[in-house]
This record gives structure tokens, C-alpha cells and sequence, in this order.
């Protein structure tokens, strides 16, 4: 019996799994007293390992995808930001949006939890065995100049279309030089009606001539990226300057627009409106 349960001790060292040999005393315990069935033992020791290794294997992903810090929509205070439709959001999370190759647009001021939902979307595609993967363009630019300036253009964009979601972060923090705006257009080119990508940015449509410094080149990326396109407008106030936005200078609050605080509650009766528009 014991030269038994060495051999299964040694099956499971070299089989790698680990997390099986450490819950196979216990389980034989059970097994022995009665509690659980033959069949019952061999499934918890393979869904223990199996549900190890699945997490393994999911962090390692989140990393390679550069989803970390992590962020979930569980995690997202939607109560906080009203202008954000959380049906919409829920209605993302099931990912469909990945299979039909769609743009999804988060636009907002600073703060407003664009880049969380970007991520919290990539984990969810992650946890669903989608590719991701996620930059600011920033990023993405200066990776596509520096694979240009090697010779190694056409690898670089195939890696960049290789995943099934591409979030592309913090469009319009940075002004792009017009070579680089080049290259984004080479990429959102190649993934056209490929792959899905979530963009966030803190500027309108509008303004991507100045971001991108050509409103050619703007209008030939707004082209590709409103064609099948999901556009989620945030206005509200900055999560990360909650409670303090007494802090923030008049000309700061001004110019960044970060809404004021929200007006205290009213209590009692509500106030009286005039023209009858009451019922609205
Ligand atoms: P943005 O990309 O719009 O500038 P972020 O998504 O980076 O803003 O949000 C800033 C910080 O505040 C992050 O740590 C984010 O997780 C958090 N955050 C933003 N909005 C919310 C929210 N509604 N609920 C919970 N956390 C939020
Ligand atoms: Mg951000």
C-alpha cells in the first residue's frame, strides 16, 4: 500500500502537480473515512490543480497583456460617475464586441475612470482566453518608431495585431509628432475590421487634427476607428480628487474640467418650480 501511494506520490511530482500531492493526504483521509466516493477523490485532486494552474496561467496573461494593476468592473463605483450607462458597460462585458473586431471609445476628462474600464474590459477578455494587449499611445509610438528605425516595422505592427483586443490609453495626454501619427494610422489600419480596440482619451474628435498634429492623418484615423464604433462619453468628477476638490485652484478647475462637488441633499419638501415645469 505504501509503495502505492509512493508511485502515485512520484506521478504527481513529475507530472507537475503540485498542488494535487499537497491535497492528496487529506483527500485519501476523506476517502478512507468514508466521506467522499472514489470518484469524488480523483475530482478534487484534478480541479485543484486545475483551478491553480488556471490562475497561473491567467496572472501570466494579465502581466503579458500589461493589464496590471488589475481592474474590475465590480471594482467600479458606478454610482460615483452617473454619466457612464452601466447597462452599456455590462453590455460590453459580455465581449461581443471583440468578435465583431468593434472600436469602443471611452472620452472623458482626467480621472474620470476611462483607463479602469479599459482594463477592467481586458481582464474580463483575459479571463475569457482572449489575447490582450495594452499601451498609451505614447507607448505604441515610440515602440513602432523605435521597430521602424531597426527595420522591424512589419513585425512590430503584426505583434500589435496579433491580439483580439488592443487598448490603446491616454490619447491626447501627449501631442504626437506627425511620424508617429503615421504609424498609428499604419497599425489601426492593419487591425481595420481585424481586431477589437478600446481607445480612451481626455480629448474630442475634434481635436485629434492637434493631437495627432495633421488633421489629415486624424481624419483618415477617425475614419477607420468610428466606422464600427461604440463611443462612451464621461463627464464628471475626477475619482483619484474626491473630497478634494476645495484643493484645486479656480483657474485649475476651470480649465481641466473637473465638475464641483455634487450639491448637498435637500432635505424636507421639494423646491417649487416655476412654468409648471414640475412634472418633468
Ligand atoms: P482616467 O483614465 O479617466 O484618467 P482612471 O481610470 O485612471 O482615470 O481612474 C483614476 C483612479 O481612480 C484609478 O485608480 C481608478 O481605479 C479609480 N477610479 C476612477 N473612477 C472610479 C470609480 N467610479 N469607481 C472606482 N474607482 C475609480
Ligand atoms: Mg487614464
Amino acid at each position: 500500500m505504501s509503495g502505492l501511494l509512493d508511485r502515485v506520490r512520484g506521478a504527481l511530482v513529475g507530472l507537475k502537480m503540485p498542488r494535487a500531492l499537497e491535497a492528496l493526504d487529506h483527500t485519501l483521509h476523506r476517502l478512507e473515512q468514508g466521506e467522499i466516493t472514489a470518484l469524488e477523490a480523483i475530482d478534487t485532486l484534478l480541479s485543484e490543480e486545475y483551478s491553480t494552474r488556471e490562475t497561473r496561467w491567467i496572472d501570466v496573461a494579465l502581466k503579458t497583456a500589461r493589464l496590471v494593476p488589475i481592474k474590475t468592473l465590480e471594482g467600479f463605483d458606478f454610482a460615483f460617475q452617473p454619466s457612464i450607462d452601466r447597462e452599456r458597460v455590462a453590455a460590453l462585458a459580455q465581449l461581443d464586441f471583440i468578435r465583431r473586431a468593434e472600436v469602443v471609445h471611452f472620452l472623458g476628462p482626467p480621472g474620470t475612470g476611462k483607463s479602469h474600464l479599459a482594463t477592467a474590459l481586458g481582464v474580463a477578455a483575459v479571463k475569457a482566453g482572449r489575447s490582450v494587449y495594452r499601451a498609451t499611445l505614447a507607448e505604441l509610438v515610440e515602440a513602432l518608431s523605435k521597430a521602424e528605425r531597426e527595420g522591424r516595422l512589419i513585425e512590430k505592427i503584426r505583434f500589435y495585431t496579433r491580439a483580439s483586443l488592443l487598448i490603446v490609453d491616454e490619447i491626447g495626454y501627449l501631442p504626437i509628432t506627425q511620424g508617429g501619427a503615421n504609424l498609428f494610422f499604419q497599425l489601426v489600419n492593419a487591425r481595420y475590421e481585424k481586431g477589437a480596440m478600446i481607445l480612451t482619451s481626455n480629448r474630442g474628435f475634434a481635436e485629434w487634427g492637434e493631437v495627432f498634429g495633421d488633421p489629415v492623418v486624424a481624419t483618415a484615423l477617425l475614419d477607420r476607428l468610428l466606422h464600427h464604433a461604440v463611443v462612451m462619453h464621461i463627464e464628471g468628477a475626477s475619482y483619484r480628487l474626491r473630497g478634494h476638490a476645495d484643493l484645486i485652484p479656480e483657474h485649475v478647475r476651470a480649465n481641466a474640467p473637473i465638475a464641483p462637488p455634487p450639491p448637498p441633499k435637500r432635505r424636507g419638501r421639494p423646491p417649487k418650480i416655476k412654468n409648471g415645469a414640475a412634472s418633468l
